[in-house]
């Protein structure tokens, strides 16, 4: 789709070099433009900060911009191009980093008061490595509080609005992430995904979003909230772009244990690799009650064009989906009230002032830095460790995600990868949902699975709604298997 924007871009390059073309452009197309001296890193940098100028008050998609840190960036890639030297893959390429990601000498405050003055001391293994491949961060992207939400509207700075209709919600807890992309305030994002948080949004604002395999990316810098479950990975604007991204950031990192020593693909080259014949799972339990009509139609319709692109469709079983949700809400909760104990205002972030003892400072500097729906999970999380409830609730949680992890294991014997839908509905009203989190919760239903499982999983545009909102399309593929899911992906995406 993009690329068919090329021959366009050349003339615009030549006669109208208008700012607001050059936030059109893909990986690949800004990369070769700076390497051929058409454009400049600093020109396409100058350009994304006009966009968000003009655009950002509205949709509130950045909490920190980062300027001085791009412009030297850029210019070290346009000396890099001036010389004659072979750009790296994202060489000049403008993008930008959800909250939750640290970054060194840039504020990095996780959506929360807690951290609202944190300035982390090093950066993320995945920002490094997006920044060692050329890309040029633009700045910090707005997200629900420590990544719990579905919808950004737990962000204790503001709201995200989705770009599409600007009283909708951008889905969370990625919102900043995939509206920036959405919205060409960058060419691509990296958000985190512990429940869904980087495809439902990805699906909500119409762009492509990628969770890798557990462990293929590291979270070396990734501020914790659920550390079995925690993932990073790509917004973008297509699946070419988030096979660019992932082949740049994944691979074993000595500074995450879990991360894994399995060889990394050439996610772009395995694109090129035809669909034909491959065995798609499609399950029951992901089509039932309270899935939208006009979704439903939309993944049905998909499903029948993969058929004509010569898939075979089978149908697979899932049975312990319905378990899901509240599975993962004790096991997310339970490790994020572990994880959160560290902000306890001797280390980090917002200590209380004016306090008389140790026990009042830990309790009056959580009380002020965290927001109501982290209290309500650290509760829950404590609650569901504590001796006497461990094991019918954490023990029982664990149990229940091995089952639904097996139900993928069993699918996968059949099926190179399973289509769903990545939410029942389309982006809801701001509002919708704010004061009923269990309704919150459960529309976390499609997409908590694949975290529980560890397996890697998609977002990809599939068609509106009535109301011109966009509809997300998932595929889910087997453990390490991601170039299998890009190249479903992409093969839909250029179908349609
Ligand atoms: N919506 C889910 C939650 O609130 C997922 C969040 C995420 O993936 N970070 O926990």
């Amino acid at each position: 789709m993009r690329s068919d924007a090329v021959s366009l871009l050349h003339f615009d390059f030549c006669l109208l070099p208008l700012p607001v073309q050059l936030t059109q452009l893909s990986i690949d197309t800004a990369r070769s433009a700076v390497q051929e001296r058409k454009t400049t890193a600093l020109a396409l940098a100058e350009a994304h900060y006009a966009r968000i100028q003009k655009e950002d008050g509205q949709i509130g998609a950045f909490l920190t911009l980062c300027k001085e840190r791009a412009l030297e960036q850029a210019d070290r890639i346009d000396r890099m191009a001036a010389e004659g030297k072979p750009l790296p893959p994202l060489g000049g390429v403008p993008i930008a980093i959800k909250d939750v990601i640290s970054t060194r000498g840039v504020r990095t405050t996780a959506g929360s008061k807690i951290l609202g003055n944190y300035v982390p001391p090093y950066d993320c293994t995945a920002v490094a490595r997006m920044e060692a491949a050329g890309a040029v961060v633009l700045g910090k992207t707005n997200c629900d509080e420590f990544a719990m939400g579905s919808s950004n509207e737990n962000s204790a700075f503001h709201p995200v609005r989705n770009p599409r209709d600007l009283n909708r919600v951008p889905g969370g807890s990625s919102g900043g992430s995939a509206a920036a992309v959405a919205a060409d305030m960058a060419v691509v994002a990296l958000g985190s995904d512990t429940g869904g948080s980087i495809r439902q949004p990805a699906s909500f604002c119409g762009v492509v979003g990628f969770m890798p395999t557990y462990g293929r990316v590291s979270r070396y810098g990734l501020i914790a909230f659920a550390s079995s479950l925690d993932h990073i990975g790509p917004l973008a604007k297509t699946v070419k772009d988030a096979a660019i991204v992932l082949r740049t950031i994944a691979g074993r990192d000595s500074m995450d244990s879990t991360s894994a020593d399995v060889p990394v693909p050439d996610y772009v080259a395995e694109l090129e690799k035809p669909v034909r014949g491959l065995k798609l799972g499609v399950a029951k339990e992901y089509f039932g009650d309270g899935l939208d009509d006009e979704v439903r139609h939309a993944v049905e319709s998909a499903i029948d064009k993969f058929k004509s692109l010569g898939c075979e469709v089978l149908p697979v079983s899932l049975p312990h989906t319905p378990y899901a949700i509240p599975t993962y809400y004790l096991i997310a909760t339970a490790e994020a009230s572990s994880n959160l104990a560290r902000y306890d205002g001797v280390r980090y972030g917002h200590r209380a002032p004016g306090v008389n003892s140790l026990s009042e400072m830990y309790r009056r500097s959580r009380d002020e830095g965290f927001g109501a729906e982290v209290k309500r999970r650290i509760m829950l999380g404590t609650y569901a460790l504590s001796a006497g409830y461990y094991d019918a609730y954490y023990l029982k949680a664990q149990k229940v995600r091995s089952l639904v992890a097996r139900d993928f294991e069993e699918a996968f014997r059949k099926v190179d990868a399973i289509v769903t839908p990545t939410s029942p509905t389309a982006a809801f009203r701001l509002g919708a949902k704010s004061n009923d989190p269990l309704a919150m919760y459960l529309a976390d239903i499609y997409t908590v699975t694949a975290d529980l499982a560890g397996i890697p999983g998609i977002s990809v545009p599939c068609g509106e709604t009535r109301e011109k909102l966009p509809i997300g399309l998932q595929i889910l593929g087997k453990h390490f298997d991601e170039a299998t899911v890009l190249r479903l992906a992409q093969a839909y995406e250029q179908a349609v």
